[in-house]
């Protein structure tokens, strides 16, 4: 049994935290390969490591004095290596760093130190072996990640490491400079080891216990998720639901190795456990409520709309024009709503109205904006009837108006518009409907 493990900043933050999960390793002998991130937050006041990094490199690169602020960044290490009582000195890597930064080494090789250095403690700490994420990680002349030679080579190398600790969020281009995914891209490089290393699960510790049914910035201490699958989790992130960085996804689905998020201020907790497919049914019939707000609808009318083939077409037109991306188009026999990124819009709306005239020869345009979408979402709903009454009677008894519903063919998500205002009281009775009352 192999198992990586991949922690997150706040779960590296410090020596206490270190410690912990130094515990949460030596507990399970398969978790043989353990991916770090850089030493994040000690308390909301505190700055990540990489932040710092980022902010000592513009430094730098001003040709301004780096050196203060990088004293900073090493404080944090050190306090890190003395409080676990290691024997162990960053001096000459903090020196090389510094005469990087004074060559201008690039902001991607600035960030990348923070999972380095972190990732040699941690390597100290276990007395596991270190293997460079630049060594085994690899990106194409373009900036691609080259999965193929990735797995190659690294595959190669963790058959030589019994245990081994690799560096998160980075690695090099074939000439061997430093490249970092983007930001939160550690949980990537936890996906592309456990690939390499054909392993039986990726376990991803963070501060949360999983993924939860619903925001818990709008749902007091929500109910965690057991199980999800990969598209639940699409949907759910989609919406706005973040726990993981979305690329993490596919190294991990291709192989069938599932994820299990876990949180390491609270191991004995089980976490999500996000697979390919299950018959684990999930507890609510729905998995997970998500949503965002700050869309329009752009309501388009035009007498005998529905027999005008190519109508749509000319309209979407429009949008594609001006480069902007739809969210979703219900449509009725003469007319046809757009559903649209405020933000993306706004700026462009008169434009993208005159191309919609031109194209489609509407009789009217019609706009609606502060609109937010919410994505109700569980495999469970193709089994359960009655699923889209039991919404939106909840929706009608907590008096939000519903502006739109969509619910795609594979019944896995329905889709709700509503008034930015409503927007939290239609996520709390959604979740009182299903989760508290579990009608
Ligand atoms: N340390 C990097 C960041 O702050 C990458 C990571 O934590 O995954 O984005």
């Amino acid at each position: 049994m192999i198992k990586i493990v991949k922690f997150g900043g706040s779960s590296l933050a410090s020596a206490g935290q270190f410690a912990k999960v130094g515990d949460i390793i030596r507990a399970d002998e398969s978790r043989k390969y353990v991916v770090p991130s850089a030493p994040g937050k000690r308390n909301s006041k505190d700055t990540k490591v990489t932040d710092m990094l980022y902010d000592c490199y513009a430094t730098a690169e001003a040709g301004e004095d780096f050196k203060l602020k990088l004293k900073k960044i090493k404080e944090r290490y050190d306090s890190i290596i003395n409080g676990l009582n290691l024997k162990l000195s960053l001096e000459e890597e903090f020196k090389v760093i510094a005469e990087n930064f004074e060559k201008k080494a690039g902001s991607d090789y600035a960030a990348s130190r923070g999972e380095y250095l972190n990732g040699i403690i941690m390597a100290n700490y276990l007395g596991y072996d270190f293997i460079d994420a630049a060594e085994v990680i690899f990106f194409n002349d373009n900036g691609e990640f080259d999965a193929e030679k990735t797995n190659e080579v690294l595959s190669a190398r963790l058959k030589k490491s019994e245990r081994a600790v690799i560096p998160g969020f980075y690695g090099a281009y074939p000439n061997g400079v430093v490249k970092t995914f983007s930001r939160g891209g550690s949980d990537v490089t936890g996906s592309i080891v456990a690939k390499a290393a054909g392993a039986d699960i990726y376990e991803n510790w963070t501060d949360v216990s999983g993924f939860m049914v619903a925001d818990p910035r709008i749902i007091d201490n929500p109910e965690v998720i057991k199980v999800i699958t990969y598209r639940e989790l699409r949907e759910l992130s989609y919406m706005g639901a973040s726990v993981l960085h979305e690329d993490a996804v596919f190294p991990v689905r291709k192989a069938g190795i599932p994820i299990n998020i876990r949180n390491t201020n609270a191991p004995e907790d089980e976490g999500t456990l996000i697979v390919e497919s299950t018959c684990h049914k999930p507890e609510y019939t729905i998995t997970g409520i998500a949503g965002k707000k700050g869309f329009v609808a752009v309501n388009i009318d035009k007498d005998m709309m529905n027999s005008e083939v190519g109508f749509g077409r000319k309209v979407l037109q429009a949008f594609e024009q001006y480069d902007i991306s739809f969210e979703h188009v219900p449509s009725g026999i003469d007319t046809m709503t757009v559903f649209v990124h405020q933000e993306e819009f706004e700026g462009k709306e008169q434009q993208v109205l005159s191309a919609i005239h031109r194209l489609a020869e509407p009789d009217t345009i019609d706009l609606e904006a502060d609109l937010a979408l919410i994505a109700v979402v569980g495999r469970g709903m193709r089994s359960t009837r009655g699923t889209a009454g039991r919404i939106f009677s909840a929706l009608a008894h907590a008096n939000v108006n519903v502006k739109m519903i969509d619910q795609g063919s594979s019944e896995l998500n329905i889709i709700i518009g509503v008034a930015n205002n409503d927007f939290e009281t239609a996520i709390e009775a959604i979740y009182d409907i299903f989760v508290k009352t579990r009608l």
